[in-house]
């Protein structure tokens, strides 16, 4: 259908999406749409979780529990890089809980809840800006997201109904069960306790060592294993800020020439004064072309034998953090071990030790999987879109295939209107998993989205 005459395109027609996920994906794309799409809209926020806050994952967390990123990378507004630190100077009771000699709090790591109430304080104002949308929080799953004939989405719940919408924007992070099993794992500790109880963490990344450590503060004084394919566990970041350099001339196109470049960068810059730290944020600032220009047995083979590597230095621990993870390996309670698990059963972990052929049974009360290597493909929304032709994985069969704005790629067609926001596409977009990455995605999402015409104008 094509619309002539002198109304304005959209006259008459209210805009609907939906963003399905209110973690910090979700939460960030709601402050996007609500600061970018200008046109009236009607956007509906769906989780299953009970709660509305700045993202589920950082309103979990206990209060003692920090963010692994600066303050200075935080930001949720685009333009404004200062924006959180401002936010923080401006807040009496953070003010008055941390020493006012930090100038700036730029160079600061703040608790995951702080984080969280400023993320929902920009929601909220965002919305309040906003009389001319309505926004409505759905408690609900959904299983699948369809076409209709009209170009619009219907999005169908497990509870049973459904809705249509114009444009729907995935922001399911690694998937429900993951989402689930943190808080699962959260609660099953929660009474101090288990003196002789011997957990398993599974994973040697950010979350691993957040699990083991939230297991202690909770009282945990059981023993816990961590148990790791490579062994690889987060670096320290820098005490000072490590503003980020890197050598100014080519980078090699191979994989291997590219490890020793980097390495020798790392060391020059040592060498002068600054930290491999800093080396490796001038690396991230490039990781996306890197990425990009690689063939895809190079990228599996950096995924076989580099991002353990790679993930240890890019995902960083606050100095203090990583103090408290070292003591609490000296001390003997916690251990790390290489191996691979098969399985988990009653009595606890099929594991393969390294360097061993065969399969041991590993008793342990828990195995808490902190993996996290890849979104769950396997969820029904997911797997239905994939097995619709909506949506493709990516080279490595990682995640789903996106562009630097969140559409979708299909595997013939890039279908308008569907966007997946954050770790969702990890196997195209190298560290869109992380704060700056998503918030930079969000709105570019929603540039494209009050940009375009709307799917039933564009269908004439
Ligand atoms: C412990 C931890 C520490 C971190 N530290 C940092 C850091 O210091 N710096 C940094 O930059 N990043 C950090 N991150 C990473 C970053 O915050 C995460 O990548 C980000 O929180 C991912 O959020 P998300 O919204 O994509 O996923 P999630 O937080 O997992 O949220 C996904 C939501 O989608 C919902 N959902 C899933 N499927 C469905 C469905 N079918 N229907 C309806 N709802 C559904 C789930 O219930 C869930 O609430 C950290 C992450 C964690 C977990």
């Amino acid at each position: 259908m094509t619309v002539h005459g002198f109304m304005p395109p959209y006259a008459g027609l209210m805009l609907q999406m939906a963003v399905i996920g209110r973690g910090f994906s979700g939460m960030m794309m709601a402050i996007a749409l609500l600061k970018t799409v200008r046109r009236p809209f009607r956007l509906r926020l769906i989780d299953p979780m009970p709660t509305v806050s700045g993202g589920q994952a950082l309103l979990t967390a206990r209060s003692t529990e920090i963010l692994n990123s600066r303050a200075r990378d935080l930001s949720v507004s685009t333009g404004e890089p200062k924006d959180f630190t401002r936010w923080l100077q401006a807040n009496a009771p953070f003010r008055q809980a941390v020493s006012a000699a930090i100038p700036g709090f730029g160079q600061i790591f703040v608790p995951k809840s702080t984080f969280s109430d400023y993320v929902y304080q920009r929601f909220s104002e965002a919305l309040a800006e906003r009389k001319d949308v309505t926004v409505q929080m759905s408690g609900e799953s959904v299983s699948s997201v369809r076409p209709t004939e009209n170009g619009q989405f219907e999005i169908a719940f497990e509870e049973g109904d459904a809705a249509r919408v114009h444009d729907v924007i995935l922001a399911t992070g690694f998937g429900r069960k993951r989402a689930e099993s943190r808080l699962v794992a959260m609660d099953a500790f929660s009474d101090g306790g288990h003196e002789g109880e011997h957990v398993v963490v599974l994973g040697s990344g950010l979350r691993a060592v957040d699990q083991v450590l939230q297991l202690r503060d909770g009282g945990f004084r059981g023993r816990i294993t961590i148990v790791s394919r490579r062994g690889f566990l987060p670096q320290p970041h820098t005490r000072l800020p490590a503003d980020a350099v890197f050598p100014n001339h080519p980078m090699p196109s191979n994989l291997r020439q590219i490890v020793r470049f980097v390495r020798d960068a790392c060391a020059e810059a040592e060498e002068n004064g600054w930290s491999w730290q800093a080396t490796m944020n001038g690396l991230r600032k490039r990781a996306r072309s890197l990425w990009a220009s690689l063939p895809p047995s190079e990228k599996r083979q950096f995924n076989r034998h580099l991002r353990s590597i790679y993930d240890a230095h890019r995902n960083r621990l606050p100095a203090d953090v990583h103090a408290r993870l070292e003591r609490e390996l000296a001390s003997g309670g916690t251990e790390l071990r290489r191996g691979t698990a098969l399985g988990t059963v009653r009595a606890g972990l099929r594991v393969r030790w390294a360097g061993e052929t065969g399969e041991s049974l590993f008793a342990a009360s828990d195995v808490i999987d902190c993996r996290c290597l890849a979104p769950d493909l396997s969820e029904p929304v997911i797997a239905g879109l994939l097995r619709d032709g909506l949506a493709a994985t990516d080279e490595l069969d990682l995640g789903l295939a996106v562009n630097p704005a969140g559409e979708l790629m299909g595997p013939k067609t890039r279908p308008v209107g569907l966007f997946a926001i954050g770790p969702l596409g990890l196997g195209s977009l190298p560290d869109i998993d992380l704060v700056p990455e998503i918030v930079t995605q969000a709105y570019a999402a929603a540039g494209l989205i009050e940009t375009r015409a709307m799917p039933q104008l564009r269908a004439g």
